[in-house]
């Protein structure tokens, strides 16, 4: 079983994956060679200093197909402990090197038991106030963390970009949307149980919507338990236009251009 491939107008972006995951060191080659066409931009995320070298390395090397970012996401804070500060400015000077579309990701992970929140928070912020300084837009992960995020956003106005694999309510959506947030829809809309996150999906406005895959994480549904594909992001798109009751080609047309405006990317040639 697979997802049939993308054959619609336009060519969809995957704005989240991990193509430096040691998932993919058997047939990395073969992964990106196969992006094409259905896929007009994949941002592959590092995740900490040495992982965003590799992300980088790996978008040098194919820049009509992939893009990066670089963050010190929860986990890389946990690790670092206290040698927070040092990191911080790795990433500062990592950044300043050029090459990557975006901070992060970065934020807040209570999941899984890592750094007290209010250090978390801390280090969110110092990466926020980061962002805003060198004007990139930032790609936020939230995990069992709304109130406290939405608070740390609400304290860093002015900075831009995409609550990644967004997995909230309504409610939460229209937060993030009035604090000017894109959102980023993942394979966890196609789980059976997440009706409330397709509920939050239906009040996203057309130009705030973004797709992602997260691979080699959270494959959709009918392939649950496999490794996870940037090109799978087409069950994303499918599903979002059934559950927003619109054409898929717009929702994979407002997903493109809406990447490529915030992240500074070429549009498809077909708007010139
Ligand atoms: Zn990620």
């Amino acid at each position: 079983m697979t997802i049939p491939p993308w054959t619609g107008e336009v060519p969809l972006v995957d704005t989240h994956c991990h193509l430096t995951n040691g998932r993919f060191d058997a047939d990395r080659a073969t992964v990106i060679d196969g992006l094409a066409p259905a896929l007009w931009r994949t941002m592959t995320i590092g995740t900490g200093l040495e992982d965003g070298r590799a992300a980088r390395a790996l978008a040098l090397a194919h820049p009509d197909r992939l893009a990066c970012a670089v963050g010190l996401d929860p986990f890389s804070c946990h690790e670092a402990g206290d040698a927070f500060p040092t990191a911080l400015s790795g990433l500062e000077a990592l950044l300043a090197e050029g090459g990557f579309s975006a901070l992060g990701e970065v934020g807040l992970e209570y999941y899984h038991q890592l750094l007290p929140k209010p250090v978390q928070r801390e280090h969110f912020a110092a990466q926020l106030a980061l962002a805003r300084r060198l004007d990139l837009p930032v790609v936020i992960h939230l995990r069992d963390a709304w109130e406290d995020g939405l608070d740390v956003l609400r304290a860093h106005r002015g900075c831009r970009g995409i609550i990644h694999s967004f997995s909230g309510t309504e409610v939460e959506a229209r937060a993030c949307l009035d604090l000017g947030w894109h959102l980023s829809f993942n394979g966890t809309v196609t789980y059976k149980a997440n009706d409330a996150l397709r509920q939050a999906a239906r009040i996203v406005p057309a130009d705030r919507l973004l797709i992602e895959t997260d691979a080699p994480y959270l494959p959709p549904l009918p392939l649950r338990g496999r490794r996870n594909e940037p090109t799978w992001v087409a069950a994303v798109v499918r599903l979002l236009a059934e559950v927003r009751g619109e054409r898929e080609d717009d929702v994979a047309a407002w997903t493109t251009q809406n990447a490529c405006k915030l992240l500074g990317w070429a549009l498809p040639p077909m708007w010139g």
